[in-house]
């Protein structure tokens, strides 16, 4: 492995300055560990430049460290950065890391794990839950899975963007499995949530005190107090977490349940809701407008 011991500074290869990696990318400087940057757009990098990362034209040039992390949007990105003649695969030295903390699907977890290993690589996934303000605070929550000894080497590297990290066991794809469902319990909260909202408000409850009720009785999660207070001030811009990466991961959620035959009628319905979503323009809105959609349809604003 070219992890060094814990304790000690890694060198690390960032891919991917958007929400959620610019905060990830900061913290890790923060933490004392070397990052050499790349992003599609290279205006993101001066940023992180400033605060002592070095910025790498290309993805090869950020493959020449002990662990690259790639945080891109979905699998076309991931795609795009890891295949191909200068891509990770290609350029990452041998016994270095691929840890992608993207939300993919379990199919491309699986590809990645066996194209890096034939290229003498490991891969870890490590997908995080939080909103880009959990990012920039270190707060998230990383959920991690490959071999042994790599997940233990990058917990440094867990510990500098998160505030726990949770192990699944030495296959990638589960990671991703887990990640997912936890963002189709998320839409679902915000999707019921909404629909709730929607009655009791057209009816004339204060959707504020109403939220108050909620969460300091039966429904005090963390998702409900976001997403609740999110939907109760029309809150969808600018998006923490864009409602076309929300319908991203409703569609992973369906093929990984398809791949395993666990039909998920709740999830064929929150598709066909960010499909409406999407459908009234609200692509680039937060996914938490999918929860104004009942209201909309109740005859209240259309959401954005
Ligand atoms: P984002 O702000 O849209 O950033 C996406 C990043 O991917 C940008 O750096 C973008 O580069 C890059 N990218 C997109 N397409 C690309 C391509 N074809 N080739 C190369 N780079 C490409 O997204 P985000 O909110 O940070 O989310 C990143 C990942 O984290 C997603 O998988 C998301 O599902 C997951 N996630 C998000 C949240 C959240 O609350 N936001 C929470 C947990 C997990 P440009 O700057 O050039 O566009």
């Amino acid at each position: 492995m070219a992890i060094p011991a814990q304790g000690v500074g890694m060198r690390i290869g960032f891919i991917g300055l958007g929400n959620m990696g610019s905060g990830m990318a900061a913290n890790l400087l923060t933490a004392g560990h070397e990052v050499i940057a790349y992003n599609r757009s290279p205006a993101k990098v001066a940023a992180l430049a400033e605060r002592g990362a070095t910025a790498a034209p290309t993805v090869a040039a950020a493959c020449a460290a002990d662990v690259v992390i790639s945080m891109l949007a979905d699998d076309t990105a991931v795609e795009a950065v890891t295949f191909g003649d200068h891509g990770i695969v290609a350029s990452l030295p041998d016994g270095a890391t691929h840890m992608s903390s993207s939300t993919i699907s379990v199919a491309l977890a699986e590809r990645l794990t066996a194209a890096h290993a034939d290229a003498g690589q490991v891969f870890v996934s490590a997908p995080v839950f939080g909103r880009p303000a959990a990012a920039a605070a270190a707060e998230l929550f990383v959920v991690a899975a490959g071999p042994a000894s790599a997940v233990a080497g990058l917990q440094p590297a867990f510990d500098a963007v998160g505030q726990r990290t949770f192990v699944l066991g030495e296959d990638p794809h589960t990671a991703n499995l887990v990640k997912l469902s936890g963002n189709f319990l998320i839409a679902s909260v915000i999707e019921s949530l909404g629909e709730a909202l929607a009655l009791v408000g057209k009816a004339g409850v204060d959707k504020q005190q109403y939220l108050e009720l909620l969460t300091s009785t039966l429904f005090g999660a963390p998702a409900y107090r976001t997403y609740g207070g999110l939907l109760a001030r029309g809150e969808f811009e600018p998006a923490g977490f864009a409602a076309h990466l929300g319908l991203k991961d409703v569609r992973l959620v369906l093929a990984a349940g398809e791949q395993l035959e666990v039909p998920m009628p709740v999830a064929s319905l929150i598709r066909d809701r960010f499909l409406a979503l999407l459908a009234g323009g609200g692509r680039d809105l937060d996914w938490s407008a999918l929860g104004a959609l009942a209201a909309w349809e109740a005859g209240g604003p259309k959401p954005g």
